[in-house]
């Protein structure tokens, strides 16, 4: 994909002029508050487009992966301007020691995978005269996007063209949003916040064909909106604990780790039925929500990682779920959940094969999907819920009308819904809002796709992709 087709052009006046109001504006924040460190934080991209919606969220997941930073350190001010067509930047003013800070961003231009995209300039007001250079502190100059030579030298040089600069920038940005994306070690409070809203996302998405959503209940005639917002509320203990479990796992075999995560989902279920005086809003999700937070914590409890080092550990978690639960487990049960009873009667693994294979539907598609998608949040995700609804064997889908057949029609749904032009256009709205009537008429729910959407907008979350 090519990331800057889109965006106002700037010019080199508009560039020169934004630069001295930035530097008027930290004269006066340096003014302001004498003893701290100033950041003048923006994006560094060459050419004319600066500032797109892609770039923009460039911007807000490094904005947000340096204030994960900064935890700890007292932020007195700070000021962010989004929409500038000559890009977005920001300021920050912290209490700290400024070689530290120093290096912390430099840090941040280095091992963040964007970083490189990045200036981050740190000013002292007390140590005017005193500019600590990446060498003072060890480190190298940074080097060139496109090449290992020194940034600057090729800048003079000009050795590089444009176009082999959006080339490079195109392939970070698809390696980032698409690809094997970065896994910040976030820490327990902003992964716990991504899974609980995640939950409450999914159930603001209106309107969705069949659920819950704050404009109707859909074909669920037991549960509103308010429901999902107690039940998720009442689910935050036992995500605290999935993390916890993950975070502190030593072992080599990871389906211990499963193991404890799963009886600590029984109790999960239990706070959920009390929280809804007994309807079952969120099983499905305590067992795959579970599952992929406990797998983000063991994978980044020392550091940084992956996408594909969290897929080999969600596989190694549940490597013998499928036989255990449905080939095993069937002799035993008398009581088979929706999932128990399709594998029993179509072989469908649902959600169980969906875990096993560490989430083909989040990973490899939709996530994808919606790292390129454009529109409101509202818009993006029903695009990426009908992307889902075409393409996963829902179990939920297929318990309510009786048969997979239904698999076959929901596809040509989905494929109909975006030859309309989906979100983006009136056609494609009105024919969602049309089937969702539909849905409810005929008792029908997209259960399952609704789960991978949760899935899909915890990870993007995280990601900073929303
Ligand atoms: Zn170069």
């Amino acid at each position: 994909m090519n990331i800057f087709l889109k965006g106002q052009s700037t010019d080199l006046s508009a560039v020169l002029l934004q630069r001295e109001k930035r530097s008027h504006y930290q004269n006066q924040l340096e003014q302001r508050y004498p003893n701290k460190v100033v950041i003048s934080f923006k994006l560094n991209i060459p050419g004319p487009i600066k500032n797109n919606d892609y770039l923009a969220r460039i911007f807000q997941t490094g904005w947000r992966v340096l204030l994960s930073q900064l935890t700890g350190q007292v932020i007195e001010h700070s000021r962010m301007e989004n929409a500038l067509t000559t890009g977005p930047e920001a300021f920050l003013v912290v209490a700290g020691d400024l070689s530290q800070l120093k290096q912390l961003t430099i840090k941040f231009e280095d091992d963040f995978p964007l970083g490189r995209l990045f200036d981050v300039d740190l000013m002292a007001g007390k140590d005017e005269k005193y500019q600590l250079s990446r060498q003072d502190l060890g480190f190298a100059p940074r080097t060139c996007l496109i090449c290992d030579q020194e940034a600057k030298s090729c800048i003079k040089a000009q050795r590089h063209s444009l176009m082999d600069a959006y080339q490079v920038i195109n392939g970070l940005y698809a390696n980032y949003y698409q690809e094997n994306f970065y896994l910040f070690n976030w820490g327990k409070a902003t992964v716990i916040n991504a899974a609980l809203a995640a939950l409450l996302d999914e159930v603001t998405v209106t309107p969705k064909p069949g659920l819950v959503d704050p404009a109707s209940n859909g074909a669920h005639q037991d549960m509103t909106a308010f429901t999902f917002i107690d039940s998720s509320l009442a689910l935050r203990p036992y995500f605290v604990r999935a993390f916890e479990l993950g975070q502190n796992f030593q072992g080599m075999d990871l389906t211990i780790l499963f193991e404890q995560v799963r009886q600590a989902g029984i109790r999960a279920e239990q706070a959920m039925y009390l929280a809804t005086k007994g309807v079952n809003t969120h099983k499905g999700l305590i067992f795959s929500l579970g599952i992929m937070v406990a797998a983000l914590a063991q994978v980044t409890k020392n550091g940084p990682s992956r996408a594909d080092r969290l897929r080999q550990i969600i596989q190694a978690m549940t490597a013998n779920l499928l036989t255990v639960d449905l080939q095993k487990g069937l002799a035993n049960q008398e009581d088979l959940t929706a999932g128990q009873q399709q594998y029993q009667r179509y072989q469908l693994t649902g959600i169980r094969g969906e875990a096993a294979q560490a989430f083909p539907m989040v990973f490899e598609l939709a996530l994808p999907f919606l790292g390129q998608a454009s529109g409101s949040d509202n818009q993006r995700y029903l695009d990426t819920l009908m992307l889902i609804a075409g393409q996963l064997a829902d179990s939920t889908l297929i318990k309510r009308a009786g048969s997979p057949a239904i698999l076959a029609k929901m596809q040509a749904w989905s494929a109909e819904y975006f030859a309309l032009g989906g979100s983006q256009r009136e056609s494609g709205r009105t024919f969602l809002a049309n089937l969702d009537q539909d849905f409810i008429k005929r008792n029908l729910s997209l259960g399952g796709a609704a789960d991978t959407l949760v899935l899909t907008i915890f990870l993007a979350r995280l990601q900073g992709v929303v």
